[in-house]
């Protein structure tokens, strides 16, 4: 059998897979990508989160896709939680990370947007091969080689490669390779019955495309808006009252909405989708768990394949895109020969394990019940360790995929971006000749007024001396400007 050899293999073409497998092959790097499905094909994890539509999404170049995608517009969330009998809505905008017009994210067919990914990536020059199932890691005595696969022929395939990646979801064993068994969480033990409904009612503008989360007795649902009409349902369900979705799945998702009087409410007048893709009533555990270690020499796990928490923050897509562009930061700087593979890889699971933390310890305390929203947003403070916001901000940004204070992912850094880019432009305008615009450029009062305005924001933005980034750990590295690499911290 004859050997491929790349430098990356990516193993899943979920949004983890396919964003890990761009950012790479973006530095100019042979990457392949083996996906099991042909796209598009169904997921759940349909509400996503700024951190991802303006940070990890801006970097993959997917931006104008997105928009154009039609996507519901989410501009928060929308809870009936905890003590206050109310549902509460909490909106993007309130984060100090993301600016005015960027404080909003999408809720998603996942069919689509995981399809999007993938094209790009194809487009950014990643081989990428559907209905191709892995089947094996293989490994010699120091570290993981590459992987077996079976093609969409049946036939059986090898290829080698300096990293492999496990971006194959949670229900592929691949991860296994790494750190063996998954610690699986005691607190985190449910199961969801979803399913899809037409008509449903809507929350009033703005935020009519917010994500509803509403606890009941058994539990809690989710209510997402995916079109004006379009939307997807869900009952997460305690383990103590698994009974309660066993059986006929109709007639155990009508008796929990019907267990939910908002709910109830909001599907009053919608009928239930039974054909096609949504029309299906499917089961999944949502076990959280996290694998003991992340990487070993030549693999890294990334996405559902490391690590699950809890949904009701929407943070299963932020954690699978963010764990991939660490990883690719790792793989670009060790690759290019700037940082060894320990070095690059300590700094991407510190950073990975932190963000997967401070969401864990804060769903603890948010599924205290007797306490109303104030009490949660204190919370996010204390586990985000974030002293220089309020609790409502420290709340955001936490449930924003941004309290890491990582450049790359907040909305903010690009205008910091734009107002370089705009002092340049201020410059050249006026060396240039437009005749319509010189006037006004050659004004050296002018030009020293909208340059200095770019400064300050600047300034505002990254501080006074505009140091890029501190490291997130004692002694650990700082992101590159472009957010492609890793780079030694040097204090000035
Ligand atoms: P996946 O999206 O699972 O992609 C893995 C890919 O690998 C798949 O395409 C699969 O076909 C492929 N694959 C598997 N095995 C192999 C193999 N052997 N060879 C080749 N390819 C393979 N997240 C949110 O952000 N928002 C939400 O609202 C949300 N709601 C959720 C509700 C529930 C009930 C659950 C359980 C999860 C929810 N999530 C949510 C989490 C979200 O579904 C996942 O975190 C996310 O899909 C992880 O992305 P991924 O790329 O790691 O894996």
């Amino acid at each position: 059998m004859s050997v491929e050899e790349f430098d990356v293999v990516v193993a899943g073409g979920g949004p983890s897979g396919s964003t890990v497998a761009t950012l790479v092959a973006m530095q100019g790097h042979r990457v392949l990508l083996l996906e099991k499905e042909v796209f598009p094909r169904y997921q759940i994890g349909e509400s996503l989160l700024p951190s991802t539509v303006h940070g990890v999404c801006k970097m993959l170049g997917v931006t104008e896709e997105l928009a154009a995608a039609n996507f519901p517009v989410k501009r928060g969330g929308t809870f009936r939680w905890g003590a206050r009998p109310d549902p509460w809505t909490f909106s993007f905008s309130v984060s100090p990370r993301i600016t005015g017009p960027k404080a909003f994210a999408y809720q998603v067919e996942r069919a689509k947007f995981d399809h999007i990914l993938l094209k790009n990536a194809k487009s950014k020059g990643v081989d990428v091969r559907e209905g191709c199932t892995v089947t094996e890691v293989l490994e010699d005595s120091e570290r993981i080689t590459g992987l077996r696969y079976t093609d969409p022929d049946g036939n059986q395939r090898e290829v080698s490669a300096t990293f492999v990646i496990d971006a194959s979801g949670n229900k592929s064993r691949l991860y296994s390779k790494v750190g063996g068994a998954r610690d699986y969480s005691e607190f985190f033990r449910s199961l969801a019955l979803f399913g899809y409904f037409e008509g449903g009612k809507r929350l009033p503008a703005p935020y009519s495309g917010n994500i509803l989360s509403v606890a009941f007795d058994s539990g809690w649902f989710w209510y997402i808006p995916l079109s004006d009409t379009l939307t997807s349902v869900g009952a997460v369900v305690r383990r103590e009252d698994a009974e309660k979705i066993q059986g006929d799945r109709e007639k155990a998702l009508n008796a929990l909405i019907a267990e939910c009087p908002l709910i109830s409410e909001y599907l009053a007048d919608a009928t239930r989708v039974t054909s096609g893709n949504y029309g299906e009533l499917r089961v999944r555990k949502d076990y959280s768990y996290q694998q003991s270690s992340y990487w070993r020499p030549g693999m890294i796990l990334i996405g559902d394949a490391a690590c699950f928490v809890d949904p009701v923050f929407s943070s299963g897509v932020h954690l699978a895109t963010y764990s991939a562009m660490l990883a690719a930061r790792s793989i670009n700087s060790v690759l290019d020969g700037d940082l060894d593979e320990k070095t690059a890889l300590t700094e991407f699971e510190a950073r990975y394990r932190r963000e997967y933390g401070v969401y864990y310890e804060f769903l603890v305390a948010f599924y205290e019940m007797n306490v109303n929203e104030e009490s949660y947003f204190w919370q996010a403070k204390k586990v985000t360790k974030d002293i220089e916001h309020t609790e409502l901000e420290s709340f955001v940004d936490l449930v924003g995929g941004l309290s890491s204070g990582e450049a790359a992912l907040a909305a903010k850094t690009r205008i910091a971006q734009h107002s370089a880019e705009f002092a340049a432009a201020v410059d050249q305008m006026a060396s240039g000749d437009d005749a319509s615009m010189v006037p006004l450029f050659k004004s050296h009062v002018v030009r020293q007024v909208m340059q200095e305005g770019g400064q300050e924001q600047m300034r505002a933005i990254l501080g006074e001396d505009a140091e890029p980034e501190l490291p997130l750990f004692p002694g650990g590295l700082v992101t590159s400007p472009d957010g492609m690499k890793w780079l030694p911290h040097r204090p000035v």
